[in-house]
């Protein structure tokens, strides 16, 4: 290729950093000033730039601006400042992307497949460049994180996922797929939004849904053979359980809102018990919410105290407990209960209000998975710590406004004595002298681990043994040096480490399994993992 399309191409282009040896040997000369930089002070030069933009808006900007253009740049920055730069990738920043994707859109990123490409989609997918592809992440843009119906400009989402995917669990960029389905939105601020990039009708339901879908499942599956990962992210959960359901017998699927986050909570949960005492079995959970993040991390919880304890599952759900938009989930109300609330139906006169739910429970454990913030008030924390010596809290909800209660309240209510996690990052915070760090229940410590585990083994299904698998491997990461500071995650710094160690545990499964058909299993399957990771250092072009 010529220098030109060299330097305009984002997955070959290093900018000033093409050395003198590759401008004379690809015709670059002159077409760059004469000064050759280093990567490193190229990143630093970005990461300085980045800085300066105070709107986290513009920092995304930037972000996405680089990955345009210089692919490499884009992820050596990624890794090498996760903390810093996780929040601007993805939530909260990407939120607010999402809603104003039609006005910041410059390049097109991923595959957009509409209603317009109905009984064309494998046409659709053949224009996507790549050939081989091994994992995708879909949405259909009904429910993007905590801030509901945003359309085609969901897209955000599978683009910042799959950069996730990339830099935090080693998977190629070249074989990533963002998808967004466009069915239209019932959002009527995007409708009347001259900018808006989808299409502009209300949402097809029923059958036309479910038709398209189909047809998008099975053209990945024909164009792209058995073995790629296709994540659902962000459908509204009365898509998501059953699509859930529908494709996991015939193809590779994972949902990341409900298995994800349940192995990500589950590992938090496992985790603490070690500063709470006890086993699973000895607690009693309250979850607000009883959709996709609250449902899928009571199932987990339920299968992993019956893996402990050898009794039926149904025994064990009745330690977990529900509240939904109606109040708490009861038997009473089982008629008219979606399918995936009807298992935590249990026999208790109705309560509405969490604070009275809290008083009949008395969870030592209350999880927030209900997109609806400040639900945590005063009052249901000072109640969760009257009774417990160490109340654990997780405030799951996105983003940050949307948190159940905040880091601060969290500690200042409980005086000091919650294990406190959130979805979205919090700082550390100081009371009387002690520093806590909160823990960030970042589905990002699990799925791109957990992604890279499937790809490795070449796992033709997702079993939730593999999930289980994943929740573990990350729990057995945290150190003693963390408990003292009150975390229950490790670092985010450390996450390939954290990834390699979660692949080979959920590759190490797919092989018990009999899921694999990457045949023979390799024999230190950390070291494979560790291997197969990108790296984002740039390569001679001579
Ligand atoms: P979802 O499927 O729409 O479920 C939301 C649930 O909350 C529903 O059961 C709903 O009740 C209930 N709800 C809504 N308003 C309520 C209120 N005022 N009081 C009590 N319950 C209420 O959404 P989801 O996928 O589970 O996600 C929920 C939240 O969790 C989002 O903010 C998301 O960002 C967050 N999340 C966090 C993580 C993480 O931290 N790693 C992972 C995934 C999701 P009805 O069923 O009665 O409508
Ligand atoms: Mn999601």
């Amino acid at each position: 290729a010529s220098g030109y399309s060299l330097m305009r191409d984002p997955r070959y282009n290093k900018g000033l950093a093409f050395t003198e040896k590759e401008r004379d040997a690809h015709y670059l000369r002159g077409l760059l000033p004469p000064i050759v930089l280093s990567q490193e002070l190229q990143e630093k030069k970005m990461m300085n730039l980045i800085r300066q933009y105070e709107v986290p808006l513009h920092r995304y900007m930037a972000m996405i601006g680089l990955q345009e253009t210089n692919e490499r740049l884009f992820y050596k920055l990624l890794i090498d400042n996760v903390e810093e730069l996780l929040p601007v990738v993805y939530t909260p920043t990407v939120g607010e992307a999402c809603q104003k994707y039609g006005s910041i859109f410059r390049h097109s990123q991923g595959l957009y497949i509409s209603l317009k490409e109905k009984g064309k989609i494998l046409e659709t997918l053949k224009n996507w460049p790549e050939r081989t592809v091994q994992v995708i992440v879909v949405t259909d843009g009904e429910r993007i994180l905590g801030l509901g119906d945003l359309g085609c400009q969901g897209m955000g989402i599978p683009v910042g996922k799959l950069a996730l995917y990339t830099a935090l669990g080693g998977v190629r960029p070249s074989l990533c797929l963002p998808i967004t389905i466009d069915v239209g939105t019932n959002n009527e601020k995007l409708l009347n939004d001259e900018f808006y990039i989808g299409l502009r009708q209300k949402r097809a339901t029923g059958e036309e849904y479910n038709e398209l879908l189909q047809e998008f499942m099975y053209a990945v599956k024909q164009n792209y053979g058995e073995k790629v990962l296709i994540q659902f992210e962000d459908f509204a959960n009365h898509n998501a359980f059953e699509l859930l359901a529908r494709y996991s017998s015939s193809h590779l699927v994972f949902n990341d809102d409900i298995q994800g986050t349940a192995a990500v909570v589950l590992a938090g949960l496992l985790s603490a018990l070690r500063l709470l005492g006890g086993t699973l079995a000895d607690h009693k959970f309250l979850f607000l919410g009883a959709g996709e993040a609250g449902t899928g991390i009571a199932d987990l919880i339920a299968l992993e105290i019956s893996e402990q304890n050898g009794k039926p599952i149904e025994e064990n759900r009745k330690n977990i407990w529900l509240v939904d938009s109606k109040g708490l989930i009861v038997s009473s109300r089982k008629e008219s209960l979606q399918d995936f609330k009807k298992p935590w139906a249990h026999e208790h006169e109705p309560i509405t209000g969490l604070i009275n739910a809290v008083k009949a429970i008395k969870p030592t454990i209350l999880i927030g998975t209900s997109g609806v913030g400040k639900q945590f008030t005063k009052e249901v924390v000072e109640d969760m710590a009257s009774f417990n010596k160490t109340p654990l809290i997780m405030a799951l909800s996105n983003p940050t406004s949307q948190a159940e209660c905040t880091a601060e309240e969290a500690y200042t209510w409980s005086e000091g004595r919650a294990i406190f996690a959130s979805g979205s990052p919090f700082d550390p915070f100081e009371y009387e002298g002690k520093t806590f760090v909160p823990g960030q229940a970042n589905n990002a410590y699990i799925f791109p681990g957990f992604g890279l585990g499937v790809i490795m083994a070449g796992s033709i299904r997702v079993h939730n043994g593999m999930l289980l698998a994943a929740s573990k491997a990350l729990a057995s990461q945290v150190t003693e040096e963390h408990y003292e500071k009150g975390m229950i995650y490790p670092p985010l710094t450390n996450i390939r480490k954290i990834s390699a160690n979660i692949a080979a545990k959920v590759a190490a499964k797919a092989y018990e399994l009999g899921l694999a058909s990457h045949l023979p299993q390799p024999e230190d399957l950390v070291e494979s993992a560790e291997k197969c990771m990108y790296s984002p250092v740039y390569r001679s072009y001579l």
